[in-house]
């Protein structure tokens, strides 16, 4: 009952497989998970996919995207 997720489309599309859609806990905390949707990788915490939805597509979003997949080590 308390593992129940949302979809969360953000901007940016999943380093593995290009979807643009994720998944999030419904409580959504700043720390929950945020996962892509189609292959279940992890992207970042939800307060930087909310970042990433104020921000929008660009330079700035792109550059965060790359330091959050550099940090996942892949
Ligand atoms: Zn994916």
């Amino acid at each position: 009952m308390s593992d129940i997720s949302e979809d969360l489309r953000l901007p940016v599309a999943c380093p593995s497989c290009g979807s643009h859609l994720y998944r999030v806990s419904q409580v959504r905390n700043p720390g929950d998970k945020v996962f892509c949707a189609s292959c279940k990788r992890y992207l970042c915490p939800y307060h930087e996919a909310v970042d990433l939805l104020k921000e929008g597509p660009g330079s700035e979003t792109e550059a965060m995207i790359e330091k959050v997949v550099n940090r996942n080590g892949q």
